[in-house]
């Protein structure tokens, strides 16, 4: 899928305050690193190299944040997007260990720029179960966290409480991860896009990148020519480094925004909620009284025409109390995932660093990323090797699930939600 901008129906474009478009790159021009991409993995890495004093161009094919940066949930999942024991049975103890550490260090970082951004965070994030089995597991992973990753932070909850907190019947329970919560995704890449040029950053928008070439960043209409790369682009990826992008799926994500709502019982209180299903649904109120919901998913590489109704379903499964609620904002977006949900991070060409496919995970780790990534490209890549050894083989069947085998498989998961 290609970006074009903010789509039409985005809440946060009309909400946020979004600047004029920055002028796209036309000429010839020199950078200590160049940078594609203007998301949260691209703008974490500009605003560190710029802080840090290196000469950094930025060039974005359609605007600042239009990606899955502006366009997401807002929803800030501490840790990885694996749980700890399955990560400690795959990558072992230690490396799991790391991978903790590292993603505290993304809350952490994610906090240091909320502080410098108005970016409406909220904290708290519901966890709900929608199925009956579970809550033993629940009530471990909690004990485990709180024991071997000093994080206390996860508070289990029954069923009756769960109705209460989201003002539906429909979950059996889970656990408020006091560590997580929401923002508006869009106003924080746009402030750090400011932050970044304030340090002296350049960031081009309408620049797509045609050609990495040795130490060359080629657009339609100019080139940087750079000591070092940062590759991100996530789901937007197409066509600069097919090795990369036979493990970076692209998938679609749809989300729908409500009038303001006059019922104090559908989530009363500030916090986010998401829930268990293989496709997951999410949602929030805005500071107006909207409910934000996301909810379906597509595999091809286009949108459905009725976005809104297409949500709807999805939101009406959880709150069948608002099947006349006016639906005023819709849009979709593209993000990577990965065949086992853990992050690309690596080397995918000689003087490339390149991070992608947070599957759902990268409101607080890509900016971060982002940041390692330029330390990386300052010459401190020891804090990458962790990550650069987690498993994300290719796909079978190439970029868009031609495959008709691996499209079943992602709709077999997704009925089993029904079951
Ligand atoms: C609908 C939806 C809901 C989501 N909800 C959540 C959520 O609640 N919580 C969460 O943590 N994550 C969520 N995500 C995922 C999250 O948005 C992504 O993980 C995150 O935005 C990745 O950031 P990024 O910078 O790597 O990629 P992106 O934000 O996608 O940015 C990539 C940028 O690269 C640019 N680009 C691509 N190719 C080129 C090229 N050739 N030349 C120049 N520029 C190029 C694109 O135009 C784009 O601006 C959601 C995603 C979607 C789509």
């Amino acid at each position: 899928m290609r970006n074009t901008g903010h789509p039409a129906g985005s809440w946060y474009a009309a909400t946020a305050d979004l600047p004029e478009t920055r002028p796209a790159l036309k000429s010839e021009v020199q950078a200590d690193v160049c940078v594609v991409g203007a998301g949260f993995t691209g703008l974490g890495a500009a605003l560190e190299l710029a802080r840090r004093g290196a000469k950094v161009v930025v060039v974005e094919e359609a605007t600042v944040g239009s990606g899955g940066t502006g366009r997401n949930g807002g929803q800030v999942h501490p840790g990885q997007r694996r749980e700890q024991d399955w990560l400690e049975r795959v990558v072992g103890a230690e490396d799991a260990r790391r991978l903790w550490t590292l993603a505290e260090e993304a809350r952490a970082n994610l906090h240091s720029l909320i502080g410098e951004i108005d970016c409406d965070w909220r904290p708290g994030l519901i966890q709900a179960r929608h199925r009956l089995v579970g809550a033993e597991h629940e009530a471990a992973y909690a004990d485990l966290l709180a024991e071997r990753y000093d994080y206390p932070l996860l508070e289990v909850v029954d069923r009756e409480r769960m109705t209460h907190l989201l003002g539906t019947d429909r979950y059996f329970g889970g656990l408020i991860d006091h560590g997580g919560g929401h923002l508006h995704p869009l106003k924080l890449a746009l402030g750090m896009a400011r932050l970044a040029e304030a340090a002296g950053a350049t960031i081009h928008e309408r620049s797509r990148v045609t050609g990495l070439e040795p130490g060359r960043v080629r657009t339609a209409h100019g080139s940087v020519e750079c000591e070092r790369m940062i590759l991100t682009g996530d789901g937007y990826l197409d066509g600069l480094v097919p090795a990369l992008e036979t493990r970076v799926m692209p998938i679609n994500n749809f989300i729908a925004v409500t009038e303001p709502l006059d019922d104090p019982t559908i989530l009363p209180s500030d916090m986010a909620a998401a829930d268990s299903r293989f496709v997951i649904r999410y949602w929030r109120k805005t500071p107006d009284g909207r409910l934000l919901f996301g909810g379906g998913e597509t595999y091809t590489p286009r949108f459905p025409a009725d976005i809104a109704g297409f949500v709807r379903r999805h939101m009406l499964g959880t709150y069948p109390q608002l099947a006349s609620a006016a639906i005023t904002h819709a849009w979709g977006g593209t993000l990577g995932v990965t065949t086992t949900r853990l992050p690309y991070v690596g080397g995918p060409m000689p003087g490339v660093l390149a991070a992608a496919g947070y599957s759902g995970q990268g409101v607080m780790l890509a900016p971060y990323f982002g940041r390692l990534l330029a330390q990386a490209a300052l010459g401190e890549a020891a804090l990458l090797e962790p990550l650069k050894r987690l498993p994300t083989p290719a796909f079978p069947g190439g970029k868009w699930l031609r495959w008709p085998a691996l499209a079943a498989g992602m709709s077999w998961y997704a009925l089993r939600d029904r079951l």
